[in-house]
């Protein structure tokens, strides 16, 4: 039978929770269990789709489709399972679910209440399509303490009840925090925080805390004490130099150990963690270094693009070098000089964007590149940028647009109204809600033979995870493929373009989908490693 571990954040937000969800997972997957990972978010937006990236972080696709929390994107990268859309929930979600069921006189005129009828349905998302999985690790959004995780705390409090004696298990993170005037580690924030949770009815069997130095064996029994958990529980999570070390730090400070002692199940020892122990290798000792320039739009959360820094990295350890990564806002491209910032850069992405705003900007980065024979990947809009900019400076469309952008007499990107997956047809039309109105999720995409990005893949047909409204129109193909753009890549009925590239030039490439979301750190991914391997090779020009 699964055992659900809950993993509750105290004292402040940021102090990587989903970090330490994504390498428990991972612990316990290299002891042999199966696992999945979920995440409940207690904002009332229904999903993050419609939520700013510079607010709360890129919006995570899973391959069913869900805009997710970009935390899922971590649990993916560190376990390699697969995240669904039943492993996102957030408040509006629970809410519009209990209030269609009071619509519809399910409740047969009783009281709707927050206990039992909103925790009922919180309850059945954790155990939700979990069949099978031998632990679910079920991560709680916000901090103890706010108003709107109450619902929450309150369902997974009951779950420990409702389920049998040990296979429930209650990790608290908190932070322990160096105050320099008194020159010590300061335990009450965790005391007060876990006593915030007690008063909710939740005794944590596990307490992580966060800490930027060694925590002494005299702190850590303090809270213990304190919080009324066994000293051996209280494991250290000192920050570490690459978030690759987290698997390998939590398991020697005993977080894995700890969690198979709540559960009753033997510790067979120690597991094999040498995948995590190699990737630190690498990162710690590269044999080189490549600049990558990545032009989009930034107002300094970089959170907004995590899944991409993390998929560069990625890059960098397939071809063992460092990876530099110089974010510049595309808007700085539309005065002439500023291209010069883009001279000492071994490769230049253009990534996945919306609006007017910057694409000028892009449209000149991928000019540049094309012009100046540096490694270029465009994804999703950076693809959409660097076919306009083929339109009008190799196509003499000099007018050539997207219609995202207005009207235009050359709509080389239009807003498709309708296409196929597998044998169903799906739509979209100007006017729809903003919320799950586009191209969602994963769709096959069939290679051409001989093409750059057959050879990268090393496949003919392959599966990528889509989050666009708009599509490179297939009316200018020919036109377009006179100037010398390939079109390597295309849904499997023929009519829309899912990879661009550019045969003469020594890396162009261009993917309406997001590669991204599936690169791991052990598996990377072959167009991320491709790109740095290309970024490499212009290093050794210069
Ligand atoms: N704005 C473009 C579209 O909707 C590209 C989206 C993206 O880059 N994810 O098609």
């Amino acid at each position: 039978m699964t055992r659900y571990i809950f993993i509750t954040g105290g004292v402040s937000s940021s102090l990587g929770k989903g970090l330490a969800s994504a390498a428990l997972g991972s612990l316990l997957q290299s002891r042999g269990y199966s696992v999945r990972l979920r995440k409940l978010d207690p904002y009332l937006n229904v999903d993050p789709g419609t939520m700013s990236p510079y607010q709360h972080g890129e919006v995570y696709v899973t391959d069913d489709g869900a805009e997710t929390d970009l935390d899922l994107g971590h649990y993916e990268r560190f376990t390699g399972v697969p995240a669904r859309r039943s492993d996102s929930m957030t408040s509006g979600k629970i809410y519009s679910e209990v209030i269609a069921r009071e619509r519809r006189g399910d409740y047969l005129g009783g009281t709707v209440q927050v206990i039992p009828h909103v925790t009922d349905v919180i309850k059945e998302a954790v155990l939700a399509d979990s069949s099978g999985v031998d632990f679910l690790l079920c991560e709680i959004g916000g901090t103890v303490g706010d108003i709107e995780s109450l619902p929450f705390l309150e369902a997974i409090r009951q779950l420990g009840n409702d389920l049998p004696r040990q296979h429930t298990v209650f990790v608290h993170l908190t932070l322990v925090p160096w105050v320099a005037a008194a020159g010590e580690l300061k335990t009450k924030p965790t005391q007060h925080s876990v006593k915030e949770l007690r008063g909710i009815g939740i005794q944590p069997d596990i307490l992580v805390c966060r800490c930027d130095r060694p925590i002494p064996e005299a702190a850590r029994l303090k809270i213990g004490l304190f919080c009324n958990v066994r000293p051996e529980a209280v494991i250290p999570g000192v920050d570490v130099d690459t978030i690759y070390q987290v698997p390998i730090s939590y398991h020697r400070a005993g977080l894995d150990t700890q969690v198979l002692a709540a559960c009753g199940l033997p510790d067979s020892g120690t597991p094999d963690l040498e995948r995590w122990e190699s990737i630190v290798r690498t990162i710690r000792a590269p044999d080189g270094e490549v600049a990558i320039a990545v032009v989009g739009k930034y107002t300094g959360l970089l959170d907004a693009y995590k899944s991409l820094a993390e998929a560069l990295a990625h890059g960098g350890i397939a071809n063992n070098v460092k990876v530099n990564l110089s974010w510049i806002d595309s808007e700085v491209f539309e005065s002439e000089d500023a291209v010069d910032r883009l001279r000492s850069v071994n490769g230049i992405l253009v990534p996945g964007g919306f609006g007017e705003r910057g694409s000028e900007g892009k449209i000149a980065a991928a000019s540049f590149a094309r012009r100046k024979e540096i490694p270029y990947f465009g994804i999703c809009f950076g693809m959409q940028m660097a076919v306009i900019e083929a339109a009008r400076h190799l196509g003499g469309l000099a007018k050539a647009s997207s219609t995202e952008f207005g009207p235009t007499p050359h709509p080389i990107v239009g807003l498709l109204t309708e296409w196929t997956r597998g044998n169903a047809v799906e739509r979209r039309g100007m006017g729809d809600n903003l919320g799950g109105t586009m191209r969602l999720g994963a769709y096959d995409c069939v290679l051409a033979e001989g093409s750059r990005a057959a050879e990268i893949y090393g496949a003919r047909r392959i599966s990528e995870r889509h989050r666009h409204r708009y599509e490179v129109n297939i009316n200018y193909r020919q036109q377009l493929e006179d100037t010398g753009l390939r079109f390597s890549g295309m849904s499997p009925d023929g009519v829309l373009p899912e990879i661009v590239e550019l045969p003469s030039h020594p890396w162009f490439v261009g993917v309406q989908f997001h590669p991204e979301l599936k690169s791991k750190p052990f598996a990377p991914h072959p167009l991320f490693a491709s790109f740095i391997q290309a970024a490499v090779a212009n290093s050794r020009l210069v």
